[in-house]
């Protein structure tokens, strides 16, 4: 029988090229082709502190390539199917998954021992947790979703970022005619909030970033921005006071990757009455943050992570509608024996302007 191959992240800033048993399947589970897999922050932030080894990697597009009678009837898929996955492994029965938000299911929670795509350790058999490999396992928790043919696949691993910016644009924050959203940090959450609130018909999406990012700045513009602010050579507040006649922004998202100046900001630039979504850990403490600004301007703050089944739809339904040239985000693609430079380029520390970096298998 033929073996997987597989990128492992060994140790800090280490990958290796692994074989793996191919896994036998279950009536409930399935082995999925990878097509092509997209590299998130959260990729990066683990390969830079990796605790034991692991196949990251967990935007993922694929074909399925065997599964169980029994989870081909549930998940509504055969084989030949192209599917994109969600990174979660959620139980099913605790009360969160019940409520639908399985994203917060503790066993789906890899800081709380729970279990992950791209963040499992090979350890737990069959290895094969992560996309940066020949095959994946689907776990009968897997949750998937048919991804149309058409769809590029540079498109189509877009997906879970995207599906974040329709659950904190529309699905938590309302955005929609009429509404003014700033969106500080051009990276790839920041373009899937501008894709997400200009499809849910915003009227002014304003996206706030350095001139080391001017590039993504203007590619903003291209997938529907109306409007950059370069925090380098202009004031941020005044310029939002200007571009938005003075009435400031309804919705402000936070999705910088380092520093706490953009927070501060954020409550300077959202108007009374307005929101402040805080969607980038940071690591670090916000020394000169005013409480009484939340206060005085009544303002909501909400902390938001990851996506929902939903949403997920959603991304899939804008992606495939070609409504937007997404495909101007891929900036770089790398073959598995690569994956090193694919991490190191998606933190900004290899290969220049990384974008959508993604790693395709069997390249
Ligand atoms: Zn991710
Ligand atoms: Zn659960």
């Amino acid at each position: 029988m033929r073996k997987v191959l597989a990128a492992v992240a060994t140790a800090s800033y280490e990958t290796r090229v692994q074989e793996f048993a191919v896994p036998s399947i279950s009536p409930n589970s399935g082995l999925l082709k990878v097509e092509m897999v997209g590299v998130c922050g959260t990729d990066v932030a683990n390969y830079r502190h990796i605790s034991d080894p692991r196949i990251l990697g967990h935007h993922v597009v694929g074909y399925i390539e065997q599964i169980g009678a029994d989870a081909a009837t549930k998940w509504g898929v055969k084989e030949g199917d192209r599917v994109a996955m969600e990174e979660y492994l959620p139980c099913g029965q605790c009360e969160r998954c019940r409520e639908g938000l399985y994203r917060a299911c503790q066993f789906t929670d890899s800081r709380r021992g729970g279990m992950r795509y791209g963040n499992t350790s090979i350890g737990i058999e069959p290895s094969l947790w992560g996309g940066f490999s020949q095959y994946m396992y689907l776990h009968p928790s897997a949750v998937v979703h048919k991804m149309p043919e058409h769809v590029p696949a540079p498109e189509a691993v877009f997906t879970l970022p995207l599906a974040n910016g329709f659950e904190w644009m529309c699905l938590e924050a309302n955005v929609g005619v009429g509404k003014t959203v700033v969106i500080q940090g051009p990276g790839q959450q920041g373009m899937a909030c501008v894709l997400a609130a200009k499809a849910a018909g915003a009227e002014k999406v304003i996206v706030v970033g350095r001139q080391t990012s001017i590039r993504r700045l203007e590619l903003s513009q291209q997938l529907g921005a109306d409007a950059i602010v370069n925090t380098t050579t202009e004031n941020v507040v005044d310029r939002i006071a200007e571009l938005t006649d003075g009435n400031m922004a309804d919705v402000v998202v936070d999705v910088t990757s380092g520093g706490s100046e953009p927070i501060t900001q954020a409550f300077q630039i959202v108007k009374n009455r307005g929101l402040v979504i805080l969607a980038a850990y940071k690591y670090a403490k916000v020394p000169e943050w005013d409480s009484d600004l939340v206060l005085a301007k009544s303002l909501t703050v909400k902390g938001l992570r990851g996506h929902s089944y939903r949403s997920v739809k959603m991304a899939i339904n804008c992606i495939a509608s070609g409504t937007f040239p997404i495909s101007i985000l891929q900036s770089h693609s790398f073959g598995l024996n690569q994956v090193d430079v694919a991490l190191r380029t998606a933190g900004g520390e290899g290969e220049p302007n990384p974008l959508l970096v993604a790693v395709e298998p069997w390249a």
